[in-house]
């Protein structure tokens, strides 16, 4: 069903194997780091269909990565949950961002903007400075950017390409957790953009898939670390979700029309289905929830 005429909710009983359509994406190669307003087909990023429920009323919460795909879906419902968002994107992302931030202020929420590249130290200080002025406080980090290029063979991994991958999935990771935490009251909320691909690499993702497992590690050991402070950390682990990083570098061009198809379900994941796992995480409801994993990923085998 496309967004325009979707007339359903994210509660609405339905079969999860129609409930989105089967996508057969054509090839096509869009420059780094790609755009949701060019992706073919679009995605389902709950703009029409994600219905809020309070379940974060007055929070203040950081996105990386928030102008597109997974990042995108949650700063809209975390906006339609009561929270206002600060989102993080590099700066070719402007459209994809002016799209969210309208989304998120349609709903009287504030959407602080903070383009940068988090591959630097120093700006990802400045990006939780920021956040924590525009937002005046922050209980809600959700360590979302990422970067991932298929490779098929270990040799033709050049040393920048390894060095972007780790600073961009694990580096920054460190840095703007570690720059957060002495904002965070108790009550708050981390969590990370982890992958399926922690536990079950593809022959293709070997420098993505271990800086996966590495978020995955990391968010385990931060939660024991946090918890007696009462700041929460976990993770979610996607399948395969349809959204631009798959298309820029992310998948070998020529499996795209198969996309997700390999999946229990049939069928690829739109990011609006990511969108409840971020919530849940996020929200009081899942007081007794630390070290975690949550596993969104059409039925694939998980630890
Ligand atoms: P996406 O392209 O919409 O989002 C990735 C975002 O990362 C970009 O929008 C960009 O803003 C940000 N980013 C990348 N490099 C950056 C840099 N140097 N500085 C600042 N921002 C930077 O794609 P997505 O699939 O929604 O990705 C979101 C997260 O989900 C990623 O961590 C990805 O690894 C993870 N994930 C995605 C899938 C999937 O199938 N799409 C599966 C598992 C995990
Ligand atoms: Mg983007």
């Amino acid at each position: 069903m496309s967004e325009s005429t979707r007339t359903t909710d994210q509660l609405t009983f339905d079969n999860p194997v129609s409930r989105h359509p089967d996508i057969t994406p054509p090839k096509q190669d869009p420059p780094m780091p790609g755009s949701d307003a060019e992706l073919e087909p679009q995605t389902d990023r709950g703009q029409t269909s994600y219905r809020g429920t309070g379940r974060l009323e007055g929070r203040k919460a950081l996105i990386t990565g928030g102008d597109s795909g997974i990042g995108g879906a949650v700063a809209i419902a975390f906006a339609r949950e009561g929270a206002d968002v600060a989102i993080n994107y590099l700066p070719a992302e402007e459209e994809d961002a002016s799209t969210i931030a309208g989304l998120v202020e349609a709903e009287g929420r504030t959407c602080v903007r903070i383009p940068g590249d988090i591959t630097d130290a120093a700006f990802c200080k400045e990006l939780v400075d920021r956040a924590v002025e525009g937002l005046g406080g922050l209980d809600a980090l959700v360590i979302n950017a990422g970067k991932q290029v298929a490779t098929a063979s270990i040799e033709d991994i050049t040393d920048e390409q390894f060095d972007q991958t780790v600073k961009t999935n694990v580096y920054a990771m460190f840095w703007t957790v570690r720059a957060a935490v002495p904002h965070l009251p108790a009550g708050s909320t981390i969590v990370m953009s982890s992958s399926v691909q922690a536990y079950a690499p593809s022959d293709d993702l070997l420098d993505y898939a271990m800086t996966k497992a590495a978020m995955n590690t990391f968010s385990k050991g931060l939660a024991k670390q946090l918890a007696p402070k009462g700041i929460r950390v976990n993770a979610v682990a996607p399948g395969p979700i349809w959204t631009p990083l798959q298309v820029v570098e992310g998948q070998p061009k020529e499996d795209l029309p198969t996309f997700g198809k390999g999946q229990p379900i049939g069928r690829a994941g739109q990011p609006v289905e990511l969108a409840p796992a971020y919530v849940f995480l996020t929200s009081p409801e899942s007081s007794y929830v630390m070290g975690e994993t949550l596993n969104v990923n059409g039925g694939a085998d998980s630890p």
